[in-house]
């Protein structure tokens, strides 16, 4: 099949291909309903291509290929296993440049984030290819006899992605499945299906057929996935209320499953006093995400809690450099922020920047669509958007945007501003500024939030866990071995002495 990447496809005004199909069974197929959906691209509302969406059946018959092919994959040596890992990971690196143009048109996020998106999901395969051969389960001395763990994969795991980062994420959720032994089902989001499929074509001569599947689709392909009785781990990235269904449709399965939660962040960037102004703007800048992504980023911190004494030299900076960043076609390479993933979310977007407006936030910078740009007329672009005074009853201080969007309060009262930090539903990550490391690690260890950056924001370190607290969800992913053992059920084995009588 196509593998999605010949450069000729990809071409700006050219539908990548004809007929996106499903990947089964080391494969690709047709949807057994026959179910084709337009892939338009949100940059320019062009056809980019028709998806298979799996129905039910196309479901049982990836559980189907996953089954045969387990045991085998899972007898395989670790270093087996990671070895054909390190084969994926370097072909996907051979090819980041056109993994980044797929993803820039597909979900309209600008192509150099899409690129290096491409490069850290090869070296997650590569990092859990180099670690997995340090899985280990542990011998306990309770008698005399032999008493030890061992981790077994639990056969066949169902990953259901977000859109945000699509080469990425099937990276992501595929290494430490693999690694573990496990046969992975992976629905990518309904918005960016295109990448997922250009990586099972790469790994054809690689993997056992059966071993890695892609099953386009929206809700009715991803419930098929949760409430599947042979699927007993589900890896999910999305959003709270999605979570919200995926937790409740496992465990009506009539199974107990492992499900892992990646869900969404009302995340806040705390600057104290003593900071310098520049620093800061720098930052709270680099914390939104607005450029590379347009703040679709879970980790991305959207609510600055601004100390007084800092409000208009640092507003003043952000203000400024928010107005520079470069609004542009998400495939040119120039190009530092491109549209939302489709016009549905900037109509979202849009309608809580309304909200903002309504609540009494005072607009900065921004605040909707790009004017005087007929270029960007037909995409799904909004403005890099600044709203200061946000009260904390607004909407926009409490529920996920997941677009170029920054609130700002201001405090003077440190107790106040820790409150604040914690003062909604979500848990994600929070960024904490402060030159004095007692008051920075309280701060730290006060934020509710299961990823905190003290004088660091944005970045996540493979090898550092990832995961939410609260509502943003249950679970961690990046931990390296740890990611790997989470795709794990643990055994425990008891031998007796054949000499010792019972
Ligand atoms: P979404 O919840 O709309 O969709 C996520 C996935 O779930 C998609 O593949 C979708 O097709 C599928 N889905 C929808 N309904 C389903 C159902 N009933 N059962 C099973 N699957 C279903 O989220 P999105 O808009 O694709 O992504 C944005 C959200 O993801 C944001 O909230 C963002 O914060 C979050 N996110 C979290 C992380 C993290 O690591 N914590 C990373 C990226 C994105």
């Amino acid at each position: 099949m196509t593998t999605l990447l010949d450069p000729l496809d990809l071409e700006p005004g050219k539908a990548v291909v004809d007929e996106v199909p499903l990947w089964i069974g080391g494969t690709a197929t047709t949807s057994a309903a026959g179910r084709v959906e337009d892939d338009i691209s949100p940059s320019t509302g062009e056809l980019l291509a028709k998806v298979h969406v799996a129905a039910r059946a196309d479901i049982d018959r990836a559980v189907e290929a996953a089954k045969a092919a387990q045991p085998a994959w899972a007898r395989l040596t670790l270093v087996e296993r990671g070895a054909r890992l390190k084969e994926l990971a370097r072909r996907i690196r051979a090819k980041a440049e056109e993994f980044g143009r797929l993803d820039a048109r597909d979900g309209g996020t600008a192509f150099q984030s899409m690129q290096a998106g491409a490069h850290k999901g090869a070296a997650y395969l590569e990092l859990i290819a180099g670690v997995g051969p340090e899985l280990h389960g542990r011998t306990i001395p309770a008698t005399s006899g032999l008493h030890f763990t061992e981790p077994a994969p639990w056969g066949i795991v169902g990953a259901i992605c977000a859109y945000n980062h699509p080469t990425l994420f099937t990276c992501m959720k595929m290494a430490p499945a693999l690694m573990a032994g496990n046969a992975l089902i992976l629905k990518p989001a309904v918005q960016t299906p295109l990448s997922p499929l250009a990586v099972a074509a790469l790994s054809e001569d690689l993997l056992p057929p059966g071993i890695f599947n892609v099953v386009a689709g929206g809700a009715e392909t991803g419930e098929a996935i949760v409430t599947h009785p042979d699927i007993l781990r589900i890896s999910f990235t999305g959003s709270l209320p999605t979570g919200r269904r995926v937790y409740a449709g496992a465990s009506q399965s009539g199974q107990f499953k492992s499900v892992t939660l990646e869900l969404g962040g009302k995340n806040p960037i705390v600057i104290y006093p003593d900071v310098d102004p520049g620093t800061a703007a720098a930052a709270i800048i680099k914390g939104t995400n607005f450029a590379r992504v347009g703040g679709q980023s879970c980790g991305a911190t959207s609510r600055l809690l601004l100390h007084e004494s800092l409000h208009d030299e640092v507003l003043e900076r952000v203000v400024a450099d928010t107005a520079a960043i470069k609004l542009g076609i998400p495939d040119d390479p120039a190009t530092e922020m491109g549209c939302m993933v489709s016009h549905a979310h900037r109509d979202r977007v849009l309608s809580m920047i309304g909200d903002a407006r309504e609540d009494g936030a005072r607009l900065l910078v921004g605040g909707g669509r790009p004017e005087n740009r007929p270029d960007l007329d037909a995409g799904a672009f909004v403005e890099p958007t600044v709203f200061d005074g946000v009260d904390p009853s607004a909407r926009l201080f409490r529920e996920e945007v997941f677009g170029p969007v920054l609130g700002v309060t201001t405090w003077t009262d440190e107790q106040e501003a820790l409150r604040l930090a914690n003062d909604t539903e979500y848990g994600l990550t929070a960024s904490i500024w402060c030159n004095d490391i007692d008051r920075a690690l309280n701060a730290a260890r006060t934020i509710d939030a299961g990823y905190i950056w003290v004088n660091d924001v944005e970045v996540r370190y493979p090898g550092v866990p990832f995961g939410g607290w609260k509502q943003s969800g249950l679970g961690l992913e990046l931990g390296l071995v740890d990611d790997i053992l989470s795709h794990t059920r643990s055994k425990s084995i008891n031998v007796g002495l054949s000499a010792r009588p019972l």
